[in-house]
């Protein structure tokens, strides 16, 4: 311990003591159990949202030790908030700690001195989220209770915890979701549906990916906790709880799980492995049994809460705890007690799992005890390391600094792109997350250094990946990922990105930027009766659907070559809009030979009570670029007569058992909803989903949704290429894996759906799903719009492929069309999670291609 760490324990606890005195003058706090009228983690009983957030409110109504900071607007218009929570005098002064948090992230300009003077003067922040999952519910009312605790605590050793961290306590990071839940919960109570599985997301987009989304930033609520992260707080210590399924271990605690990733500095894991020891022990010691580490979860990918932040030098941990039925306990027999993850094959006594819990009742309550226990660890540990902590965090900045290269930097041209308002969008993700962006002195190209704090962030994010083969013995498999195995942002968004080397001159000139530039949008050549718009742009169809909305008639100009134009007559909201969305209006004196006009259209989406995430994120990336779409359930879909209704249906991800039978999987128990939303839209759907495509509708059909349209009812000459033997159910990983990998295919840009594609792209994929096709009956016309290379070892761009060579001159995206009829079917995910923006516009042109006749 250094001499000035001596002296500022000595200070804290003076300071604890004489704030223990004033925060005995504060008035009454009242316990949540008190508050809200009922017993918090009692069988049966949930607070909801409004509760939660009243609580709080009243907690730090009555306390100087809590503050609440608003964060900002969920989707739903909720407000989302955290608790500050430390002591009086820390509270008053968390500007300053803000500070020394951000010049600890960022040390850049500070001797070895400043270094360790700030981190004895420092204070640790732990950031603690909460029930991001909304049916992971207990984390959202142990947050109460411990808020309480902490608030009211007179326990010397508390207090003096309390001094040397500072908690930011979010207690649900999907506050909308968390309503859903408690509502869906109440109205089954007592009913044989209570604590069942609700029939739709929660979530108003995302679902359950609310938690994929922490490099893409696409949701509010990820925004709002995204800058209050990297922007306002630097905390040191990300802590997410979470819960699991409920026949396995109790608790998962780091370590984690392999693979990892070879950026993250080991720190980190250092870091992240000290809190798990601690944890383990206070768990021991209570009698918590159940406990495993070095399971399931990897240290490999980047796209949950804790984990983004390891590429940022920060530490970041999941627990997870096994889940009761919502708030309804659960008896579970020791023989129902399995394995079945990495790290725990058979449920049985191993060294990252020495006490097995034997089976019993589990409850609400059981799940709160055990966050509780881990929550106090977190503060307890970071109490224990602070400065070591804070000090680590710096050291991690300074060898991202120094292991690069000072004069490579990432190159994002502006001018050289096929999308430019893409690659805008590019360098203003990386400034949300908080990196150093600059403009080079010709203003032609935004420069991401990457030598900088969050440099390996950068190298992650921009470059690409080749997942690790690890093994756990010799001859047996490779260790799974998590979950997708590629995020090569330029890739996914199709923009281009290199690193190159500057010269002194070059980086000079260059000037940090703290808003990305945009291309001008609106026409700089005065007033037309025409103007064109390239076909380049994804917004260019937000353009079209904004005009078509106030009224206008747009038209499509086919190019020779990749490249089409959009026509649009001069309105008097094209200019706004134009400007708004960054795109450039080229004047024309009159409309071109050979326009199509393009009718606007009714666009369908169907939504399942299996719910599908891919429908959330079809419908956000769709509403995004202002598309009207409908969503149409089951019963409307059996009911037939769509084509009054609908011009276009999009089927969005989904097994044709989800969609056809309203079941989960392909045989076993499925779990009973109450009669509204049971089954599917049934062979008679099917019928009129054809029906629909006969009298002229477009059906469009995104990746496993594709089985509907390659069943018998359809009778079409196409059939997936990697189904499994005699055509059941599709290969085993051992012969075919792509967990989520970027692969090249090749793009018919004469096809409607490939107007404006480049000749070669890169494709999201994620399943074994790939097209064969022969030819149709002679009223019908089949064309490949996309297909994968002759060679396998063309193939993968990003991630890990497994058993290319069986998409070899496979195709990737089809269609058949008979009379006005048509039918688009995507094997890759062509919008995946809204980040594959390089794509996207494949989706907008199958929609808009109905319109073109
Ligand atoms: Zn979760």
């Amino acid at each position: 311990m250094y001499k000035h760490q001596r002296a500022a324990v000595l200070l804290a606890l003076f300071l604890s003591t004489s704030l223990f005195l004033v925060a005995q003058k504060s008035a009454h706090v009242p316990t949540p159990s008190e508050f809200l009228g009922f017993e918090v983690g009692a069988d049966r009983k949930l607070a909801d949202y409004r509760q939660i957030s009243s609580y709080f409110k009243a907690l730090s109504a009555a306390s100087d030790r809590v503050q609440i900071e608003v964060l900002g607007k969920t989707t739903l218009g909720e407000e989302m908030f955290m608790a500050v929570i430390s002591t009086p005098e820390n509270l008053r002064n968390k500007a300053k700690y803000q500070e020394i948090a951000h010049k600890l992230a960022d040390p850049r300009g500070l001797t070895k001195d400043q270094i360790d003077a700030l981190a004895a003067q420092g204070k640790d922040i732990l950031l603690l989220t909460c029930n991001i999952h909304s049916d992971e519910i207990g984390s959202s009312q142990m947050a109460m209770e411990w808020a309480y605790k902490l608030a009211t605590t007179s326990d010397p050793e508390k207090l003096r915890q309390l001094n040397d961290v500072i908690i930011l306590l979010v207690p649900s990071l999907n506050p909308d979701g968390e309503t859903m839940v408690t509502e869906w919960y109440r109205k089954y109570l007592g009913t044989k549906y209570e604590g069942g599985r609700m029939p739709y997301l929660y979530h108003h987009y995302v679902g359950h990916d609310d938690n994929r989304d922490w490099y893409m930033l696409t949701q509010i609520e990820t925004k709002n906790v995204n800058h209050a992260v990297y922007h306002e707080w630097f905390p040191q210590f990300w802590l997410d709880e979470h819960q699991m399924g409920s026949y396995g271990p109790r608790i998962y605690i780091p370590p984690n799980a392999d693979p990892v990733a070879k950026l993250v500095n080991p720190l980190v894991h250092r870091g992240n492995n000290l809190l798990g020891a601690d944890m383990g022990w206070r768990l021991e010691e209570a009698g918590k049994s159940g406990v495993i580490y070095n399971y399931s979860f990897d240290a490999y990918w980047p796209g949950g809460t804790r984990s983004t932040g390891w590429w940022k030098n920060m530490y970041g941990v999941l627990t997870e705890v096994a889940s009761a039925r919502i708030a309804t306990p659960m008896q579970i027999s020791p023989t129902e007690l399995q394995g079945g993850a990495k790290g725990l094959i058979n449920y049985e006594q191993q060294i990252n799992f020495p006490n097995p819990w034997p089976g019993g009742t589990w409850r609400l309550r059981d799940i709160m005890d055990y966050e509780l226990i881990v929550s106090d660890a977190a503060l307890e540990t970071m109490s224990k390391y602070r400065a070591d902590l804070m000090r680590g965090v710096a050291t991690m900045a300074e060898q991202a600094i120094s292991s690069a290269d000072a004069s490579e930097f990432w190159r994002i041209p502006l001018d050289d792109q096929r999308d430019p308002i893409v690659a805008s969008r590019l360098a203003a993700l990386m400034l949300e997350h908080g990196l150093e962006v600059r403009l080079s002195g010709d203003k032609k190209s935004f420069l991401i250094p990457t030598s900088q704090p969050y440099g390996r962030f950068a190298d992650e994010m921009l470059g690409i990946q080749r997942y690790p083969e690890v093994r756990p013995a010799q001859g047996s498999g490779i260790l799974e990922p998590y979950d997708v195995a590629a995020w090569s942002l330029p890739l996914m968004m199709g923009v281009k990105a290199e690193k190159v080397k500057l010269s002194s001159t070059e980086q000079q000139s260059s000037q940090p930027i703290t808003s990305a530039a945009w291309p001008t949008g609106g026409s700089s050549k005065g007033q037309s009766n025409f103007y064109s718009v390239s076909n380049h742009q994804n917004n260019a169809f937000a353009l079209l659907n904004a005009m078509q909305k106030a009224g206008a008639q747009v038209y499509l100009q086919r190019g020779t070559s990749e490249e089409s134009l959009f026509i649009l007559p001069a309105h008097p909201q094209l200019a706004a809009n134009a400007e708004k969305l960054h795109i450039p209006l080229s004047p024309l004196s009159a409309l071109p030979k050979g326009s199509i006009q393009l009718k606007p259209l009714r666009i369908g989406l169907y939504k399942s009570y299996i719910p599908s995430m891919d429908e959330g994120w079809t419908r956000f990336v769709l509403e995004q670029y202002g598309f009207d779409v409908k969503n149409i359930e089951n019963k409307q879909v059996r009911a037939g007569n769509l084509n009054a209704a609908f011009d276009v249906i999009i089927l969005p991800d989904s097994s044709r058992e989800a969609i056809v039978d309203g079941r989960q999987g392909r045989e076993g128990y499925s779990e009973e909803l109450p009669p509204e939303y049971t089954g599917g839209i049934g062979r008679e759907g099917v019928h009129a989903l054809k029906d629909f495509v006969d009298k002229g509708g477009t059906l469009i059909t995104l990746a496993r949704a594709s089985e509907v349209v390659m069943g018998e009812e359809f009778n079409l000459p196409v059939r997936n290429a990697l189904a499994g033997a005699g055509g059941r159910g599709t290969l085993s990983t051992a012969d075919f894996n792509i967990p989520g990998s970027l692969l090249r295919i090749y793009v018919d840009s004469s096809n409607p759906v490939g107007y404006g594609m480049p000749k070669e792209i890169a494709a999201f994929v994620d399943g074994p799903l790939a097209f064969q096709t022969s030819s149709p009956a002679p009223d019908t016309q089949r064309s490949v719009i996309a297909w994968y290379p002759d060679d396998a070892k063309d193939m993968l761009l990003s991630g890990y492929a497994h058993g290319a060579e069986r998409l070899e001159r496979k195709a990737a995206a089809v269609s058949f069309t008979r009379g006005k009829g048509k039918i688009v079917m995507f094997g890759f995910r062509v919008q995946h999670r809204a980040q594959t923006e390089g794509t996207f516009q494949m989706l907008f042109n199958a929609i808009e291609w109905p319109g073109m006749e």
